[in-house]
C-alpha cells in the first residue's frame, strides 16, 4: 500500500516551521511514500519563493503544489518556472511558466502523477478545470496508475463536482484554498479519495493563517492593511491517503490535525494523548445509547465498591460522570469495609439477575476480607463490562467475540486513532497481569492487528531490556515507577506507558503538592529516543474510562437485542 501525505497550505514561516518539526516523525510513523505540500502561501503568507520552497524540501516534502497566489512574488517567477518538484495550476493560459502536472516516483518506486488545478467560481479567470483534469489524466495515464489532484478552489460545489467527475480516474482529489478543513473525507465509489478542503498549516489563532487583529480591522474599516502570518497555536493540517499502487484505487483517507504544542515535547517524541481518542469513543457511544433509548432501552451500569479506598473513589467518580455524559444510568452499590465474600457475591448475583441492569463493574481493590476473584466470577459474563471474567478472557484468547478489558482495548484504540502502524511490526508488552499485559498481548496478536508479540515479566531476567529494544511498540505495564528508561527503547519506537503512580517530590509544585504523578516510563529520557510516547497523566487513563462506557452500551445492545447502531 502506498501512503501519501498531503500537507495543507503552509502559511509563512510559522507554517514551514511546523512542517520542519513534525514531518520527520510523521514520515516514520506512517511509512510515507510521498509527501506533497501546497506552498502557494509559504513565503510570508503570499506566494512561494526559492527560499520558502527549499525550507519545505529540506523538511522532507517531495512535491509542492500551488494556487492563485503562486505568482505573488515576481522575483520568483523564473525559479517557479524551472523547479521540477513544483506543480502550478494546469488550467492557465498557454505560455504560463512552470508545469501543471508531472510524474514523480514514490519511495516504493510507484510512479505518481501530481496535478494542480484552480477553480473558476469566485476565483480569477482560468480555463475549465474539468477539461484540464481530463487532459492531465490522459497525459499521465500511461506512466502513472496513481494520480493525485490538488484542486485549489473557492466553492464547495465546484470541488465536490470535480471529485465526482474524476471518480475512478484519479486516486485522490484534495481541495485547498479556504484554509478551513472540512469533515467530508471519503473514498468515492470508483476509488477516488476526496476531501473538500485540507485546511492549513501555520498559526491557528488567526484568520485563515494571518494576523487576526489586522484581518478584523480590514473588515471593520474596509481599508487596505498589510497582513502577516499569525504565530499562535501552530498546527499541521494534512490528509493521509492509502492507495493500492497496482490499481490506483484509494482505500482510505484520514484528516490529521496536529498541534505543535504537545506534539513535540522537549525530547522530540510525539505525544500520543488519550483525550481525543477517548472523546471519539464517547461520541460513538453517545450515539449508540441514544439509539438504544429511542428503542425503549435505558442502559444501566452498576458500580460496586467495597470499603473507602481513596483512589477507587476518584476512579468511580470518573466512571459515573462519563456514564452519565453518555446517557447511561448509574446505580451505585457501596458496601462497607469488612463485608464478607459471601455478602458481596450475593449482592453482585442479585444485580446479575436484574434485567434492568446491563453492566456491572466491581471497583478493585476490595476491602478485606472480600475476595476479588470470587466476586468477579459472580458477574454474568454478558454484564462483565470490565472484561475480567474468565469466560470473557477465554473467549478473547480464542479470538471469539468477547468483552475485552478496558485498558488493553483502550490502548489499541489509542494507537489506531493516532495512526501508529501495527500490522507486521514487533510488540513487546512488559507485564502479564490479567487486566492489562496478558489481554493486551492477545489483542495485539489478533488477526485484525497482526503484531508479533513478546510478553515480558519479572521472570524474564536480565535479557528483558535487550528484548524490549527490538520492539517497534513497547508497552510498559509493570507497576514500577519510571523503571523503563531510554536503555529499553529502540530509537523511533512507539512507547505506551500504562503505569500510574503518585511519587514524592523534594520541592512542592505550584499546586502546593509534595507529590507528582508519573508512569512506569521515565519520560524525560525515553522521549529523547522514542518516536512517540503516551503521557502520564492524559494518555491511557482517559481511554480506560471511555472503554468502560463503550462496553456498557455494547452489553446493553446485546442483552436487549437492539442492533448496535454505531460501533
Ligand atoms: P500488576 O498486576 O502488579 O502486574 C505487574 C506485572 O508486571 C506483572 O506481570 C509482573 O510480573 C510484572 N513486573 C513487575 N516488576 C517487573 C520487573 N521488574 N520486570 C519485568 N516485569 C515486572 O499490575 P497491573 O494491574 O497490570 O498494572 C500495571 C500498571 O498499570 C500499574 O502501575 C497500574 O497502576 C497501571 N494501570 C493503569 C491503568 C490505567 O487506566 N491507566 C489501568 C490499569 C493499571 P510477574 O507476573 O512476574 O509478577
Amino acid at each position: 500500500m502506498l501512503n501519501i501525505l498531503f500537507i495543507a497550505d503552509a502559511v509563512g514561516s510559522p507554517g514551514r516551521d511546523v512542517v520542519t518539526k513534525l514531518l520527520p516523525d510523521l514520515r516514520r510513523r506512517h511509512d510515507l511514500g510521498l509527501v506533497i505540500c501546497n506552498a502557494e502561501n509559504s513565503a510570508a503568507g503570499f506566494g512561494c519563493t526559492k527560499e520558502s520552497a527549499h525550507d519545505l524540501f529540506r523538511a522532507g516534502v517531495d512535491v509542492l503544489t500551488g494556487g492563485n497566489h503562486i505568482w505573488d512574488r515576481r522575483e520568483s517567477l523564473s525559479y517557479l518556472a524551472d523547479e521540477r518538484r513544483l506543480v502550478r495550476p494546469a488550467n492557465l493560459p498557454a505560455g504560463t511558466p512552470g508545469q501543471g502536472w508531472a510524474a514523480f516516483t514514490a519511495a516504493d518506486d510507484t510512479p505518481v502523477g501530481v496535478v494542480n488545478l484552480i477553480g473558476r467560481v469566485g476565483m480569477k479567470e482560468a480555463d475549465c478545470p474539468f477539461r484540464a483534469a481530463d487532459a492531465a489524466i490522459a497525459a499521465l495515464r500511461d506512466r502513472c496508475r496513481v494520480i493525485f489532484i490538488d484542486f485549489h478552489a473557492e466553492t464547495t460545489a465546484e470541488k465536490v463536482a470535480l471529485g465526482w467527475y474524476v471518480d475512478g480516474r484519479a486516486s485522490v482529489v484534495v481541495g485547498t484554498h479556504t484554509h478551513v478543513p472540512t469533515a467530508d473525507q471519503r473514498v468515492l465509489p470508483g476509488g477516488t479519495a476526496f476531501v473538500c478542503d485540507a485546511g492549513m498549516t501555520g498559526g491557528w489563532d488567526s484568520v485563515i493563517g494571518m494576523d487576526r487583529e489586522a484581518a478584523m480591522r480590514r473588515f471593520l474599516t474596509l481599508m487596505p492593511e498589510r497582513l502577516k502570518p499569525a504565530e499562535g497555536d501552530p498546527r499541521l493540517n494534512a490528509i493521509l491517503v492509502s492507495v493500492e499502487p497496482s490499481t490506483g484505487r484509494a482505500v482510505s483517507i484520514r484528516r490529521l490535525d496536529l498541534p505543535l504544542a504537545g506534539s513535540a515535547p522537549s525530547g522530540g517524541a510525539r505525544l500520543l494523548r488519550g483525550d481525543a481518542p477517548a472523546a471519539a469513543v464517547m461520541e460513538r457511544t453517545r450515539a449508540q445509547v441514544a439509539g438504544l433509548r429511542a428503542a425503549g432501552v435505558q442502559p444501566v451500569l452498576a458500580l460496586v465498591s467495597v470499603g473507602d479506598d481513596p483512589a477507587s473513589k476518584i476512579y468511580l467518580r470518573k466512571k459515573d460522570a462519563a456514564a452519565t455524559e453518555a446517557g447511561i444510568e448509574v446505580t451505585k452499590v457501596q458496601l462497607p469495609a469488612g463485608s464478607t465474600t459471601a455478602e458481596v457475591v450475593a449482592r453482585v448475583t442479585q444485580l446479575g439477575a436484574d434485567p434492568a441492569v446491563h453492566g456491572i463493574l466491581v471497583q478493585l481493590p476490595l476491602a478485606a476480607p472480600a475476595d476479588d476473584r470470587a466476586v468477579l466470577e459472580a458477574i454474568p459474563p454478558a454484564k462483565d463490562v470490565d472484561g475480567f471474567h474468565p469466560v470473557n478472557a477465554g473467549r478473547l484468547a480464542q479470538g471469539l467475540p468477547a468483552i475485552a478489558p478496558c485498558t488493553p482495548a483502550g490502548v489499541v484504540e489509542l494507537l489506531r486513532f493516532h495512526g501508529v502502524p501495527l500490522a507486521g511490526r514487533r510488540a513487546v508488552v512488559l507485564g502479564r497481569s490479567n487486566i492489562v499485559g496478558r489481554p493486551l498481548a492477545t489483542l495485539l496478536s489478533q488477526k485484525d492487528v497482526n503484531m508479533t508479540v513478546t510478553l515480558g515479566h519479572s521472570g524474564s531476567g536480565t535479557v528483558l531490556p535487550e528484548i524490549a529494544r527490538e520492539a517497534d511498540l513497547l508497552v510498559a505495564a509493570i507497576g514500577r515507577p519510571e523503571m523503563i528508561t531510554d536503555m529499553w527503547v529502540k530509537p523511533g519506537a512507539t512507547v505506551v506507558d500504562v503505569g500510574i503512580h503518585r511519587v514524592p517530590v523534594d520541592t512542592p509544585g505550584p499546586d502546593g503538592k509534595a507529590t507528582r504523578i508519573t508512569g512506569d516510563v521515565h519520560a524525560p529520557s525515553v522521549s529523547r529516543v522514542a518516536g512517540a510516547l503516551t503521557p502520564v497523566p492524559g494518555g491511557v487513563g482517559p481511554m480506560t474510562v471511555a472503554l468502560v462506557i463503550a462496553n456498557t452500551a455494547r452489553a446493553a445492545a446485546q442483552q436487549s437485542g437492539v442492533p448496535a447502531a454505531v460501533r
